[in-house]
This record gives structure tokens, C-alpha cells and sequence, in this order.
């Protein structure tokens, strides 16, 4: 491959670092600078290091681990990134020392060098407001870590030429990456696009609906996540997703859609930080195993004889198998029913049922490993407890919460694809790359439009529209955009 162009790398921290040897493996000479003496060569070995271990698994050639080594080199000062065509910049996240570092490339580089930041926080717009060119000024946000989470978000503020954003699009597209324009706006696409998973998790919670334990037991047996909100924020640390949340919901002027809750902010005051510190929505033992968390036991009963069925449906008769199913109110049976977006509180009254027998099953969801069951205020817990026995005796796992519209999973997802919606209606990015980033940036099974299909976007709408209902509260408001296309029944990702 012929070697591209010269990119500059400032800061040779776990970014930096991870930046120079993806543009290095990627063909490009790399300059490489850290403020702290000495640093950038250590970082620089390290890097050869890690080069030396993809060409001994055999994921890169000798020859072009050692081409790529090659392309490494260390500089003492700014003014020595001169040569370069692109510039990231990954140094520590304060804008004041990301203006001193802008500037200074301002005097040294060519007119038509890029300038990037990696920044995770800081807009685009603001960063570039120190500079006389600020149209060469973007974002080139990479992820931890970077040679192997494949996204970059190329991102655009008010000034930045197109031309710009289609050249970092390009490079990074040549350092393996997968590279989606966005828009310069609080927490960019993945950040922002983030906040519903962890937020709505912890709603659940804050509610009494369900425990940590419960909702990531859901989220992964039935929707497929590979982590609980619960331990992802545990992983990445309380001290990292609380304060981007505040951030991005006070940069969305305190849009209800994004706030967290008190709870988190406890933790983050108590120290409690997750993993790091052995404390946080769970514990961890000193090898990082972690404690179950609680679930609230049901009592010991025999399996459910006669349930009767609320809603005719094949799925709920399979859970029910071994039982005998009626369809009417014997006054005595366990009454079933699989609400989408109702509580049961809500069902009770619209049926006319006895709320004390009356248990909803979500089917909404994978139900082969698990299940979630729901009841009401002043349900009687053996009834709950033989439908759960029931369960249980046909091979699944038992989740059983508290009142809520949309139970777990439905709220969370609907959420999920809510906020997705939002985004590309307010053009944070086109839908498609919408869909790319979150599940390349967190490893959602789907992306958050792609969601809203496999659901429904009509039971989406529907699920949100009976939350804001039922709470009063903004936060479960739909998106126009979901809107619009639930009410002509069109896909999620159908352009404006
Ligand atoms: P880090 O602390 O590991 O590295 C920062 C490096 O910058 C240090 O080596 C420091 O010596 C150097 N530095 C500080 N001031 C400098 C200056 N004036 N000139 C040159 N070098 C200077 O930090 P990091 O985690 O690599 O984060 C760097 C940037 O990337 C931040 O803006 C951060 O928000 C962003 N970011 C971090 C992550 C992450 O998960 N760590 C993910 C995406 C983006």
C-alpha cells in the first residue's frame, strides 16, 4: 500500500496511542507528541509492542507490522508536526489546554491541514472558536479501544467544510475504521444515543419496579444485550456515565427524555464507582467476581392447575402447558393477560377484572430462557407464585416485578428507539448510520431504528404514548418522527 498522508498525533495517552497505531497499520507516516517528557516514546514502544502481537497471531504480516513500526515517529515539540496533512488531537480533556494545543498548530501547520479533536465532551464549535481557519476544524472521535472498536465518529460544527468531514471520512475509513458523519451537538451520536439504556434502567429502579439484578437479567436473556445497564455502568464507571449524562442533558437544555436520577449521582458521591473500586450497582470481589445481585424471592407454591386466558395467544398457552386453560372467569383461577404498553393496574380497570388474580406476561420479547411476569397493588402472591411454578415447570426463568407500563424491556427499548428517532429527526446523523454507530459503539444487538421496526413502530408509539399517560411525565413523550411513521405505518428509517 502506498503510505497516505502524514497524520500528526498529539497526546500519547490510551487514545493517542491507540490513534497513531491505527493510522500506522492504516499506511500513514505517524508524528507522535506528548506534553510529558519522555512519554511518547514509551507510548511509541508500547505500540510496537502491540504491533509485534498482531503480526505473531497473525492478523498482520512481518512485513507489514514492521512497515507499520516504521511509520512511527517521535517529535519533541509542536512546530515539529508541521509536515503533517492531518492532525488528531487526544490530549487531556480541558478546553483550555485544547485551545493552547489548536493554536499552536495553527501557527506551524499548512493552511489546509486538518486540525481534529478526539474530544468525547467538548463541542466542535467551541474548540474551534480560538483558530482563525475554523472551517479545517472537526471531530475525529475514536473509541476505548481503538484498534478494536471499529467506529469513528467524524464529526462536523457550524464551520467545518464538507471537504473536511469527506477527508476524515476517508482516513478513516484507511485506518480500519468505520467512519459515520455527525453532527456537533451534546454527547455527538453514540453518547447521546447511550443515555436511554442507563437512564431508563434507572427509572425502573428509582420506581421500586424492579432491582439492578432483575433489569439486566431481562435485558440480556430476553432482548439480547450482551450486558445489564446495571454492569455496563458498572464496567465503564460511575464516575464516566454519570457526569456524560448530566452533560448531555444539560446540553439538551434538561430534556426529560435524557435525566438520570438521584440514585446515580449517590453512587458517584459515595465513591462507589463500579468495577474500579469494588462497589457500585454490585460488588466485586478482590479477583473482580461479582456478587449476585438481589431478587426478590417468591414463595414455594405448586404449579397453576387452571389459568384462564384474558388474551387468546398460542405464545401464552405454551408457557401454560401442563395447565388447564380456560377461557372464562371461574372467579377462583389465575387470570392471564400480555399487555403491550399497559400496566396492570390499567388492564384491571379497562377489563373489569379482579386486579388480585390478574398477572401480566410480557411476549413482547424472546420468552424461551425467561420470562417476566407483573401484577398489581394487592395481588395475591400465591396466585403469582403458581403461575410462576407453572413457568418455571416449562423450562423458564421467572422475572417478577412490580406494576409498570411497558414492563421492563418494552420501556427500555421503546426508549431506546424513541431517542433514536429523535436523532434522526433532529439530523444528529442519517438513519443508517445511526443504526452502524450504536450497534458498533455499544454493541447493541440493533440498532435503535432497526429496534423500533422489530418491535413495531406502532406498539413503540403506542408502549410511549401510554407511559407519558400513566406518569404525567415528558420524559416517554414520542418523537415527530415516530410519530409520523407509526401513524401512516411507515419504517423507522423512511426519510423526512
Ligand atoms: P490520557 O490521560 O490517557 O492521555 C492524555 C495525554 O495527553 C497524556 O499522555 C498527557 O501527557 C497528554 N497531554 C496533556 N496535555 C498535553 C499537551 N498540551 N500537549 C500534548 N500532550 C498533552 O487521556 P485519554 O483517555 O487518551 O483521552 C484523551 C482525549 O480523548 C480526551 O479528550 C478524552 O475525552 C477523549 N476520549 C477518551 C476516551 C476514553 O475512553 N479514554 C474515549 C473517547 C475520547
Amino acid at each position: 500500500m502506498a503510505d497516505g498522508e502524514t497524520v500528526g498525533v498529539v497526546g500519547a495517552g490510551t487514545m493517542g496511542a491507540g490513534i497513531a497505531q491505527v493510522a500506522a497499520t492504516g499506511g500513514h507516516p505517524v508524528r507522535l507528541f506528548d506534553a510529558a517528557p519522555g512519554f511518547a516514546a514509551k507510548s511509541a514502544t508500547a505500540i510496537a509492542a502491540r504491533i509485534d502481537r498482531l503480526a505473531e497471531k497473525g492478523t498482520l504480516t512481518a512485513e507489514a507490522a514492521a512497515a507499520a513500526k516504521a511509520r512511527i515517529t517521535v517529535v519533541d515539540a509542536l512546530a515539529d508536526l508541521a509536515p503533517c496533512q492531518v492532525v488528531v488531537e487526544a490530549v487531556v480533556e480541558d478546553i483550555a489546554v485544547k485551545h493552547a494545543v489548536f493554536t499552536t498548530l495553527e501557527q506551524h501547520c499548512a493552511p489546509d491541514a486538518i486540525l481534529a479533536s478526539n474530544t468525547s465532551s467538548i463541542p466542535i464549535a467551541r474548540i474551534a472558536q480560538a483558530l482563525r481557519h475554523r472551517d479545517r476544524v472537526a471531530g475525529m472521535h475514536f473509541f476505548n479501544p481503538v484498534p478494536v472498536m471499529r467506529l469513528v465518529e467524524i464529526i462536523s460544527g457550524p464551520d467545518t467544510a464538507p471537504a473536511v468531514a469527506d477527508r476524515l471520512s476517508v482516513l478513516g475509513e484507511r485506518f480500519g475504521r468505520v467512519p459515520v458523519k455527525v453532527k456537533d451537538a451534546p454527547g455527538f451520536l453514540v453518547n447521546l444515543g447511550g443515555r436511554s439504556f442507563t437512564t431508563e434502567g434507572l427509572a425502573i429502579v428509582q420506581e421500586g419496579v424492579a432491582t439492578p439484578e432483575q433489569v439486566d437479567q431481562v435485558m440480556r436473556d430476553c432482548c439480547h444485550f450482551r450486558m445489564g445497564p446495571f454492569e455496563l455502568m458498572d464496567l465503564t464507571g460511575i464516575d464516566v456515565n454519570h457526569p456524560v449524562s448530566e452533560i448531555v442533558w444539560q446540553g439538551y437544555y434538561c430534556d426529560p427524555r435524557l435525566r438520570t436520577t438521584p440514585y446515580h449521582r449517590s453512587l458517584r458521591e459515595a465513591g462507589r464507582l463500579g468495577r474500579k473500586t469494588g462497589q457500585g450497582h454490585f460488588t466485586y470481589d478482590d479477583k473482580g467476581v461479582r456478587t449476585p445481585g438481589a431478587v426478590p424471592p417468591l414463595p414455594d407454591a405448586a404449579p397453576a392447575a387452571r389459568v384462564v386466558l384474558l388474551d387468546v395467544s398460542a405464545a401464552l398457552a405454551d408457557l401454560m402447558a401442563g395447565a388447564d386453560v380456560v377461557a372464562r372467569d371461574d372467579g377462583e383461577s389465575p387470570l392471564l393477560i400480555a399487555p403491550v404498553g399497559e400496566d396492570c393496574t390499567a388492564v384491571a380497570v379497562r377489563l373489569g377484572v379482579d386486579h388480585r388474580r390478574l398477572v401480566a406476561i410480557d411476549l413482547a420479547c424472546d420468552t424461551s430462557k425467561r420470562v417476566t411476569l407483573m401484577t398489581a397493588p394487592g395481588a395475591d402472591p400465591a396466585i403469582l407464585a403458581a403461575v410462576a411454578a407453572r413457568i418455571g415447570a416449562n423450562g423458564r426463568a421467572v422475572t417478577a416485578i412490580k406494576d409498570s407500563p411497558g414492563f421492563i424491556q418494552q420501556r427500555m427499548r421503546a426508549m431506546i428507539a424513541n431517542l433514536g428517532c429523535e436523532m434522526a429527526q433532529i439530523g444528529i446523523a442519517d438513519p443508517a448510520d445511526i443504526d452502524t454507530a450504536m450497534q458498533l459503539g455499544l454493541n447493541y444487538p440493533q440498532g435503535p431504528l432497526a429496534m423500533a421496526d422489530a418491535m413495531g413502530v406502532a406498539a413503540v408509539h403506542a408502549i410511549l404514548r401510554q407511559l407519558q399517560e400513566a406518569t404525567g411525565d415528558d420524559r416517554y413523550r414520542p418523537s415527530q418522527w415516530l410519530r409520523r411513521r407509526a401513524l401512516l405505518d411507515l419504517p423507522a428509517a423512511t426519510p423526512a
